[in-house]
């Protein structure tokens, strides 16, 4: 089934200004901010600014700016959390739900940076 953005979904009101947002980092093509219900001490939510419902859409879709712009914002972010396990950080981890295996509730691509404590093994079962 092809994608099927949904404009009305919580992002795109968030990108559009709709409802407010706690904005930790924003770039020509990718906003960042703080989950509304954190799981750990650091739990960033990275969106491209682009109608992408979730990773593989983002990625085989998006140009290489978009892509790129992404990637560096993800690596910003861990930089300015100090959360990079080879920069003395702790480290932590990166996902991105999808579609009803991945459990994926907002359907605009998302990545979670989560950290700050240990996050325990991936998958409990
Ligand atoms: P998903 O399950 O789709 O991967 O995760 C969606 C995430 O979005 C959840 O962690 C949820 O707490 C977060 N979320 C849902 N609505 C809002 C909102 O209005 N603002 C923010 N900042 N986060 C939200």
């Amino acid at each position: 089934m092809p994608y099927n953005y949904d404009d009305q979904n919580i992002f795109a009101k968030i990108l559009r200004g709709e409802i407010p947002n706690d904005t930790v980092l924003e770039t020509e093509h990718t906003l960042a901010f703080n989950d509304i219900q954190p799981q750990a001490p650091v739990h960033v939510l990275v969106i491209p600014k682009g109608p992408y419902v979730c990773h593989d859409h983002f990625a085989l879709n998006a140009s290489d700016a978009e892509i790129a712009d992404f990637t560096r914002a993800v690596g910003k972010i861990c930089q300015m959390n100090s959360i990079q396990p080879g920069e003395g950080g702790e480290g932590y981890r990166t996902i991105a739900n999808a579609g009803s295996d991945g459990v994926q509730e907002v359907p605009h691509f998302h990545m979670h940076i989560l950290g700050g404590r240990p996050l325990g093994r991936m998958l409990s079962k």
